[in-house]
């Protein structure tokens, strides 16, 4: 048995002098120098008391270093615990006591607080410029490193979801949770060994670390590995890249900058988008400007990746394509399975699906049915030609005096008003209706929408109950590293509107 996951990724090019990574300054770090410092690395692992299976909680800054100390923990054979920079220490602390990890990496600054919080037999150190008790000590050791043999099955990492509702829960991953997912996507996609793939992404979460990542690795293409997104500093290195994966965000900010033209994008093969909904509005205009059609795929930290919209053929704005090769995907309404055009719980099965929450048996009861299938928690429909929209979270869904709001419906309607940038439509208590409908609006730069005519616009265009009782206008809808709109605090926020208390 060789270890599943590594060996795809790193195996075959142990010793390929071509780039994985281009840094920002021009320098390259090759696969054989990757594996080499992996290799290195690994034997810090080992010789610090790591065993196979053992977690490996890591909270640092991107780097090359912090790739190659996610191979290294593949390669001694434990989970890979990747952790969001914007943690706070009661957060960490958290995680550590749920996930007891045999060692923990985290950022100079904070060795202080993580010592104080305990929970780790070791504690090693690794900051953005690759320095710390980590990288010196893997100084230090041999290149040479068996990886340790791991089985499809085995667990590779825990990712822990952003845990909107109640606590964070950690989805654990197999070798071939993550590899297969990543074969179907340099398929899909079309990656090659050719491909630059400009990567700004965090790498703490699916998007930066598997999706772009784990794939660029198999087709043995190279990244141009930035520390994170800087609109300027992706202008000016998009020509050198043939891809790009990013938030939907990213592609707004690009598209607010005048140097960024058709000529930037000319030397581009695609763009792809997700973690959250791309806006079509985004989506033209990107086309307008670029020539390029975004391509949106849609996925989750339990599933990897479920859907894409098409490399050839038609990439639909405002949907999220179809189910990608071996993914099942099925609307699911109370009584069962739904028709096309019917809203309703997306369920996924497949080899990407998630082998349940650590620790936490009830949870998986809940979500992951025992025949394979996993209620993803997102509202979608499919239409006539196999296209898949997502309507929302499941627990976005408003209910106003006893009828469903999909707050999508509403917020594209809202979104083509003049003077309106985007908007987030939420439900907050109401003494009568149980729930009401509020629509937070973000306003276009310079423009001053009106809360009264927003409302008129919609009156004769949805039935009353959907109607906002409540029309917000702000300058920014509060959003998350990852680009989502985060829906719990604007609910927060607006909760005694009509309660009042
Ligand atoms: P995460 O586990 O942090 O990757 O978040 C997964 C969630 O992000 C999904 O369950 C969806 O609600 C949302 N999401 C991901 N991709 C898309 C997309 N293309 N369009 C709309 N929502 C998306």
């Amino acid at each position: 048995m060789t270890n599943h996951l590594y060996e795809a990724l790193m195996g075959q090019r142990s010793g390929d002098q071509r780039p994985l990574l281009i840094l920002a300054d021009g320098g390259t770090i090759s696969y054989a120098q990757m594996h080499e410092r992996s290799g290195q690395i690994a034997n810090l692992l080992s010789g610090s008391g790591v065993q196979p299976g053992d977690r490996v909680a890591v909270q640092v800054e991107k780097s090359p270093e912090a790739l190659a100390l996610y191979l290294a923990t593949l390669r001694a054979g434990a989970i890979f615990l990747p952790l969001n920079t914007a943690y706070t220490g009661a957060e960490v602390g958290y995680f550590i006591s749920d996930a007891e990890p045999a060692l923990m990496v985290c950022d100079p600054r904070r060795e202080e607080e993580m010592r104080a919080i305990g929970g780790t037999a070791r504690l090693l150190t690794l900051d953005g410029a690759g320095r710390g008790t980590l990288a010196h000590g893997a100084d230090q050791q041999p290149a040479a490193q068996q990886p340790v043999a791991r089985d499809a099955g085995d667990l590779a990492a825990i990712l822990y979801t952003s845990g909107t509702t109640g606590r964070s829960k950690g989805a654990m991953l197999s070798h071939d949770n993550l590899l297969s997912n990543a074969r179907t996507l340099q398929d899909y996609w079309r990656v090659t060994a050719d491909d630059v793939l400009l990567h700004a992404l965090p790498i703490f979460h699916t998007h930066g670390l598997f999706v772009a990542s784990n794939t660029l690795m198999l087709a043995g293409g190279s990244m141009i590995w930035l520390p994170r997104f800087d609109a300027a500093q992706v202008v000016g290195l998009l020509p050198r890249a043939t891809m790009m994966m990013g938030v939907p965000t990213f592609y707004t900010r690009l598209l607010d900058r005048d140097d960024f033209t058709r000529e930037t994008a000319a030397g581009m093969r695609v763009f792809i988008s997700g973690s959250a909904p791309l806006l079509a509005e985004t989506h033209r205009a990107f086309e307008a400007r670029t020539g390029h059609r975004i391509l949106e795929r849609y996925g989750m930290t339990e599933t990897n990746m479920n859907t894409s919209n098409p490399y050839e053929g038609e990439r639909r704005a405002g949907t999220v394509g179809f189910p990608l090769p071996g993914v099942e995907l099925r609307i699911m309404g109370d009584k069962g399975e739904l028709a096309d055009g019917e809203i309703g719980m997306i369920e996924v099965r497949g080899p990407n699906v998630f082998q349940g929450y650590w620790r936490m048996p009830e949870k998986t009861a809940e979500e992951l049915r025992p025949d394979g299938w996993f209620i993803t928690g997102d509202l979608g429909m499919r239409d006539a030609d196999g296209y898949v929209t997502i309507v929302g979270r499941g627990k976005d869904l408003v209910i106003s005096g006893g009828f469903n709001v999909y707050p999508k419906e509403v917020e594209l309607l809202i979104d083509d008003l003049p003077g309106v940038l985007e908007s987030a439509v939420i439900g907050v208590p109401h003494p009568d209706f149980g729930e009401a409908v509020v629509a937070v609006i973000a306003r276009q730069p310079g423009a001053d929408p009106n809360p009264t005519s927003i409302t008129a616009a919609l009156s004769d265009r949805l039935a009353k109950f959907k109607q906002p009782k409540h029309v917000v206008v702000i300058d920014a809808l509060p959003r998350n590293t990852m680009g989502k709109v985060q829906k719990a605090a604007l609910r927060a926020e607006y909760q005694h509107l009509f309660t009042g208390a």
